[in-house]
């Protein structure tokens, strides 16, 4: 226990109503629910700095600004939690033309526009059955948003949008994936958007994650926060702040008798060290499903700081902040279903993002900060500099003259920074079918512990990993009621809520 800890408890608990643990935009966005309620809140966080996975630090060189985790947002631009606290009236979302590019050898590439039509007219003989795909589902965005970004478990609102999207995703998820294709660009696409899942490829899991990204990028789109992550994160703190909260950093929580002093605690912790926390309190039954949750394969990233922005051939990936590496939907997957055995892929997946592509505030005026993770094995300590480095190069040569200078963090630097990402597991729980049921239990309220006064709030939770803040959104809804007797509160910045579709501004070319 930390000796800032120590007189925090020895002060008697303070007389909080709630303790957040955790300042990841999951334990932000409770805090946020639970201060606006009228509660009064105090945030812990173990590191010296709030955000988690949303923060965006001078990584490399004075002057770059590079995001430490996680850099576009398809699913805080879906997600109600951000709609109700009006995330795009308070920092600026910036929404590009084109949502991710997938370059392949040749000068090649496959543009995921956000107009659906012209995706599909860059796609040749595929483009029809890439628009009939994904057509209906970005038609109906908000209710496919609304029912894969709550507990699987809750009875469907949408039916006719579930059962489409199901049967999109037995298309695109079993071994008959690739029967509608003729070409090459629309699947490599599609096989690099399921590869964000970090699963064997091809399976209903991947497919289900890459569908639902697919669908986003041509419904509401994948912004990039103007200046980086962090000033979503900050965004929250201000709220929170704003309205008798408190945030202490420098704390790390234990046990739940350093949280006894609250009525109520929310944790942004992984299920794993839920069940360290809670100790002999939890019943064993309860701390047993805690601890066999099952943590994913991982990522491994580097960040570089660049004299120019990366010279990929394809003029139009230069345009695109999110770039797919890995070349054909077969290689994609082989390299994909080699981390899935546990092995280093010879060529793996990589994901780049080059947020100064929409954003110049990222870096000095004509240099580049560059974002890449590729994935790894869980646990993996090798550094991936020189294989993220040759993939770059296979559709920008040149780009290793480029660099001024980079910094790597492993898949265990990963877990080191923040005990979040189990194994470097950046979704704090393998997203398998059977854990996005059972995240970490299965209940129609997995928030809920079975002691009194206890949640769990993080990414371990429905809807599962992104900066989305709904997982703790969940949590201090079901505290409310369950603690308190109370409802949601208004998020809205004024009390006007407003339920209008987003006004991101979109990036000119
Ligand atoms: C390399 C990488 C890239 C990513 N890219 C994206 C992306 O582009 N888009 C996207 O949407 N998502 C991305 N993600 C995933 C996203 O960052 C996470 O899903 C999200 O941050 C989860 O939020 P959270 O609040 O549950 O947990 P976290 O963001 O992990 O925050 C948990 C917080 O709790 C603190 N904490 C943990 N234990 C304790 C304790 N015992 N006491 C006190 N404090 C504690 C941690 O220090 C941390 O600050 C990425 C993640 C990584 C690692």
């Amino acid at each position: 226990m930390s000796p800032a800890h120590a007189a925090r408890t020895g002060a008697g608990g303070d007389g909080d109503d709630a303790i957040v643990v955790g300042a990841g935009p999951n334990g932000l966005a409770a805090a946020v629910v639970l201060a606006r309620a009228g509660l009064r809140v105090t945030v812990l966080e173990r590191d010296d700095r709030i955000g988690g996975g949303a923060r965006t630090e001078e990584l490399t060189l004075p002057g770059f600004r590079h995001d430490i985790c996680s850099a576009v947002h398809p699913m805080g631009a879906v997600s109600g939690f951000f709609r109700r606290f009006q995330l795009d009236r308070r920092i600026r979302m910036i929404t590009p033309d084109i949502s991710y590019a997938h370059p392949l050898d040749g000068g090649r590439a496959g543009i995921a526009h956000r107009s659906l039509a012209e995706t599909a007219a860059g796609l040749g003989p595929d483009g029809p059955a890439f628009a009939r795909l994904v057509g209906g589902l970005v038609r109906n965005d908000d209710a496919l948003a609304e029912f894969s970004l709550s507990s699987l478990l809750q009875i469907p609102r949408h039916p006719a949008t579930m059962v489409r999207f199901g049967l999109a995703m037995l298309d695109q998820g079993l071994p008959w994936w690739n029967a509608r294709w003729r070409g090459e660009e629309a699947p490599a696409m599609l096989a690099g958007v399921m590869a964000h899942a970090i699963r064997p490829m091809p399976s209903p899991s991947a497919s289900a994650a890459g569908l639902a990204l697919a669908v986003h990028a041509h419904a509401r789109g994948w912004p990039v926060p103007e200046g980086g992550s962090q000033s979503i994160v900050d965004a929250m703190a201000a709220d929170i702040v704003a309205h008798g909260g408190t945030i202490e950093t420098g704390i790390e929580v234990s046990s739940l008798d350093e949280v006894a002093g609250a009525r109520v605690s929310v944790f942004d912790v992984s299920a794993r060290a839920m069940a360290d926390i809670g100790g002999e309190r939890l019943p064993s039954g309860y701390a047993m499903r805690l601890r066999r949750f099952r943590y994913g394969n991982a990522a491994s990233k580097v960040d570089f700081a660049l004299s120019q922005p990366v010279p990929w051939t394809n003029e139009a990936v230069r345009r695109s902040p999110t770039v797919h590496l890995g070349g054909t939907r077969a290689e994609v997957a082989r390299a994909e279903n080699d981390v899935a055995a546990g092995r280093h892929a010879r060529d793996p997946f990589v994901l780049v993002v080059q947020q100064g592509a929409v954003d110049p505030s990222r870096a000095p005026a004509g240099k580049a900060a560059l974002w890449a993770y590729t994935h790894v094995p869980a646990g993996s300590t090798i550094d991936q500099t020189e294989v993220i480095t040759a993939a770059i190069e296979r559709y920008a040569p040149g780009f290793r003259d480029t660099i001024l200078a980079s910094t790597s963090r492993t898949a265990t630097d990963l877990e080191f920074h923040n005990p979040n990402y189990v194994g470097g597991d950046i979704a704090t729980g393998a997203p398998s079918v059977v854990q996005l049921a059972a995240r970490p239990i299965v209940s129609t309220d997995p928030w809920r512990t079975p002691v009194p006064g206890v949640y769990l709030g993080s990414a371990s939770t429905p809807p599962g990993p992104s900066v989305h803040g709904l997982g703790g959104a969940y949590a201090a809804r079901s505290a409310l009621r369950h603690e308190f007797g109370l409802d949601l509160p208004d998020l809205s910045i004024d009390g006007h809520p407003d339920p209008s579709p987003h006004r991101h501004t979109t990036a000119q070319r």
